[in-house]
């Protein structure tokens, strides 16, 4: 089976339900150099990658090996995904690939896109149809084909025949257009606008009017990957519809180093903010070695006065175990009371449906001490199932202070060093603004994952944030130079430090 999928314009979250489906399923994903690179995570780790990505004056891999290359994967019996930008059937030459399937007797199916036609003009305040202003939109190729390099199109009948004309491929020959569209008899005082890498952190809007557009976008040195937009409805951008430029972390990148399975709620506040996200996972949270002495501990659940938390993580661990046994929060006898190291943690907790004691004001292992000294903690049984690798000042203190300590490993985090080639990459390019570092571990992680010389060398072409003194104290004590410190030690607080921090980089710019 091949699958013809559109992978939208640019911003990976304008994809399809179904072309998730299309890429968890592929043995082999054939892809564009317009499609984000982000989707492919999507395919499975022993899934083949291949790039066939164009460049507009010169075809990596001319259409007939293509199409022989999805010919031959196909006879091959595998599940084939390919991955064109926006829609396969918006100039995609989807189509062409469809007819050379069914010759080739192969089966086939298309999961249409966000074309970019309707998807960058949207993202720059511009709706391709607006009740009394426009009602009819064509889309148009600049390029008629692009190996062809001439236009054979009749711009002066088209120049009338929509009130929204809607460009692909066009901003390198805008002069040409422009000059035939006027001579077609459109007002040249028309408002159009151009959008380069719409719906993407990179994403720039050039406006002006039929008769200047050329000269503007010449000026502004905008390159394809462009939509030009022609008609009144260019102009509503004006009128406030710009949300997303407006955005205050609009354009800019942001790291993320957490286990996967935590780095969602960070990633999730920073791209409302308009950021790009990449997830470096520094760990991976697995299985302890051994389960003995978390067992042990639940065995004897009974005997304890405190259940201390500090991770989601251990949370999620601890709960899992349980239910291991057979056994769910009922086993966890009424007198005990739960404390929780940060309001994460905390919310973990209550969101399984049991009742916090404590979180300390600040969210730190040395904050929690206080407060739990002062509930007279001396002969009490403590249980804290945490990570096999935390810090140890935690049990000390608590010991020292008379308790009875159990700390039994519930989780493992391991260092991964996945996507550290891309990573290094876009380091060395320039191109991630600011890394986040949410704990000691993904600092350390970092480090062990890129190698120490090198990650100091990287870290110094971007900013660091740190969700708080612990954390930017071990950063600073690797020679990183710390940027922004988190005020409130939450993810929420590292996410204002991040947006104040970058915000500030901007007026320093002049931008
Ligand atoms: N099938 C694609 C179009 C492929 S033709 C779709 O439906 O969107 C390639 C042209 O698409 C580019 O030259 C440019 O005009 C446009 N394009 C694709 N992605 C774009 C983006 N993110 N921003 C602006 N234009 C884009």
């Amino acid at each position: 089976m091949i699958y013809l999928v559109g992978s939208g314009p640019g911003d990976p979250r304008l994809f399809t339900v179904k072309g998730v489906e299309c890429l968890k399923e592929a043995d082999a994903v054939v892809y564009d150099r317009l499609a984000p690179e982000a989707l492919l995570a999507y395919a499975r780790p022993e899934a083949e990658l291949i790039y066939v990505g164009k460049k507009p004056e010169r075809p990596t891999m001319p259409q007939e090996e293509i199409n022989a290359l999805l010919v031959e994967l196909g006879r091959a019996g595998k599940t084939v995904v390919r991955l064109k930008g926006g829609d396969p059937y918006v100039f995609g030459r989807g189509g062409e690939e469809a007819l050379e399937l069914i010759r080739a007797g192969l089966t086939f199916e298309v999961v249409p896109g966000v074309t970019s036609g309707i998807a960058a003009p949207a993202y720059a305040g511009i709706p391709v149809t607006h009740r009394g202003v426009s009602t009819s939109v064509a889309f148009v190729t600049g390029h008629e084909d692009p190996t062809k390099g001439q236009i054979d199109l009749d711009w002066k009948r088209l120049a009338n025949g929509a009130e929204t004309l809607v460009l692909y491929m066009g901003v390198a020959r805008l002069n040409e257009i422009s000059s035939e569209l006027i001579a077609g008899g459109r007002n040249p005082e028309t408002p159009v606008a151009c959008v380069r890498w719409g719906t993407t952190p990179e994403q720039r809007t050039v406006t002006g009017t039929l008769e200047n557009i050329a000269g503007r976008v010449a000026e502004a040195n905008l390159k394809p990957p462009a939509i030009t937009v022609v008609g009144d409805v260019a102009a509503l951008r004006t009128e406030g519809l710009g949300w997303f430029e407006r955005k205050p972390l609009f354009g800019r990148r942001v790291l993320v180093t957490r286990a996967r399975a935590q780095a969602g709620e960070l990633s999730r506040e920073l791209e409302a903010l308009g950021a790009e996200v990449f997830e470096f996972p520094t760990i991976e949270i697995r299985p302890p070695e051994d389960f003995g002495p978390l067992d042990a501990a639940i065995r004897d659940l009974d005997s304890f006065d405190w259940l201390v938390f500090t991770s989601v993580n251990g949370v999620e661990a601890f709960l899992e175990r349980l239910e291991c046994h057979g056994l769910d929060l009922r086993a966890i006898p009424r007198r005990a009371k739960v404390a929780a190291i940060g309001p994460a943690t905390g919310q973990r907790v209550e969101k399984a449906g049991l009742r916090v004691e404590v979180t300390p004001e600040e969210y730190r292992a040395e904050a929690l001490i206080g407060i739990l000294k002062v509930d007279s903690i001396e002969g009490k049984k403590v249980l804290i199932p945490r990570a096999k690798v935390a810090r140890e000042i935690l049990p000390e203190k608590l010991r020292e202070a008379g308790a009875e300590v159990a700390v039994p490993p519930a989780y493992e985090s391991v260092p991964s060093s996945e996507g550290k080639e891309r990573l290094e990459g876009l380091l060395e390019n320039g191109e991630i603004d600011c890394v986040t570092f949410t704990a000691s571990s993904t600092v350390e992680n970092f480090i062990r994952a890129l190698g120490e010389k090198e990650a100091g060398r990287l870290l110094l072409r971007a900013r660091v944030a740190c969700i708080g003194p612990v954390t930017a104290d071990t950063a600073r004590g690797h020679d990183i130079r710390v940027h922004a410190e988190a005020t409130e030690y939450t993810i929420k607080g590292l996410v204002s430090a991040v947006a104040n921090l970058l915000a500030a980089d901007m007026v320093e710019k002049g931008g």
